[in-house]
């Protein structure tokens, strides 16, 4: 490993870096959103597009070439196409990807598209509108009509080239798991990764309970009994940790990404940046460095680094929410990491 390259405790090289741009969301789904009033960051809290620039700028030469933008809901923050533009024209960034409910994805895409991102995420637990409504529980009871915008969001994105174009689905047992065939269909004509995500204890909303966590395995199970010929083909493209397979005949895969049955911290490559500045070193370790003191208050860019090599040198070897028992694995919300 180049010396100059940034690894963890357990000398896991970080090529991966998640950026929550806000933790403001146009939609509060059950399993993210926290249960009580939603209390918002104030805009002074929040990391301006410069600082997440120098942010990214100081951690590429080291290795970090890969970089997410989240939320919150990240089409909800103005002028997200002028911090793409600057990230992508940032040497030593090969690939920047961006997570979004694509409620606002259509109007954006081309956009997106034009100031440099690459690929897209689009989370999307439903495919029938009244449960989609349910789950996404969202604040503006006057947008009745939420998975049309989605899936405009997710053709639109085809359109205009972003590839590959990802589909995140929670799975919760008695909630969506019987639309496991649905999704499946959608990488019948459409070229979409469909990624099947294991249900993770998140923040205290209690929304979480172990009964409602489907094992990649069962979910495997059950496609083969109507496609049998599935077949495993690899990992999926980018830093993620998705096993993909495909159907033959389909123009796009399924990926499985296994966080409870089958953790793949051993190989952990990333790091996250909350919307407020704290650099946090694992998505379940509430141990957090905040860099905004140091960003705002003249550090230099070395001792910036510095300060984010020692973070690393405290990450944990991995979350514990595959143990009995486990219930809320961390005190923030999804809402406020970004995922
Ligand atoms: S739980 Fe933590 S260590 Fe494991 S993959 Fe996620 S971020 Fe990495």
């Amino acid at each position: 490993m180049p010396g100059n390259i940034l690894t963890d405790s357990k000398g896991r090289p970080v090529r991966y870096i998640r950026v929550s741009v806000t933790d403001r969301c146009n939609l509060r789904c059950r399993y993210c959103a926290p249960s009580a009033e939603f209390v918002s960051l104030l805009h002074s809290q929040v990391l301006s597009y410069e600082e997440i620039e120098r942010v990214a700028a100081i951690l590429a030469p080291f290795g970090v070439t890969s970089v997410r933008l989240t939320g919150g809901e990240p089409l909800v923050r103005k002028h997200i196409d002028r911090l793409i533009g600057s990230l992508a024209r940032t040497s030593g960034i090969e690939d920047l990807s961006l997570t979004t409910n694509g409620i606002l994805l259509a109007e954006h895409a081309r956009a997106l598209k034009e100031a440099g991102l690459l690929r897209v995420n689009v989370s999307l637990d439903s495919l029938k509108p009244d449960r989609f409504r349910w789950i996404t529980n969202s604040p503006d009871k006057r947008r009745k009509e939420n998975l049309g915008s989605v899936l405009e969001g997710l053709e639109e994105a085809q359109r205009v080239g972003l590839a590959p174009v990802k589909v995140n689905v929670v799975l919760m047992r008695g909630l969506n798991d019987d639309e496991v065939g649905d999704f499946v269909d959608l990488t019948r004509e459409g070229n979409l990764e469909v990624r099947f995500i294991e249900f993770m204890p998140m923040g205290p909303n209690g929304f979480w309970n172990r009964d409602r966590v489907v094992p990649a395995d069962e979910v495997i199970g059950r496609i083969m009994k109507s496609h049998p010929g599935l077949e495993h083909v690899g990992k999926s493209k980018g830093s993620g940790p998705a096993v993909l397979h495909r159907i033959p005949g389909h123009r796009g895969s399924i990926g499985f990404i296994t966080p409870v049955s089958s953790h793949f911290c051993a190989h952990c490559n990333r790091v996250r940046l909350t919307a407020d500045g704290k650099l946090r070193t694992c998505l379940f370790s509430d141990t957090e460095t905040d860099l905004l003191p140091l960003i705002r208050g003249g550090a230099s860019d070395e001792q910036i680094l510095g300060t984010i090599r020692q973070a690393l040198l405290q990450k944990p070897d991995g979350h514990r929410i595959s143990a009995r028992g486990a219930l809320a694995a961390c005190a923030r919300t999804m809402s406020h990491i970004g995922g």
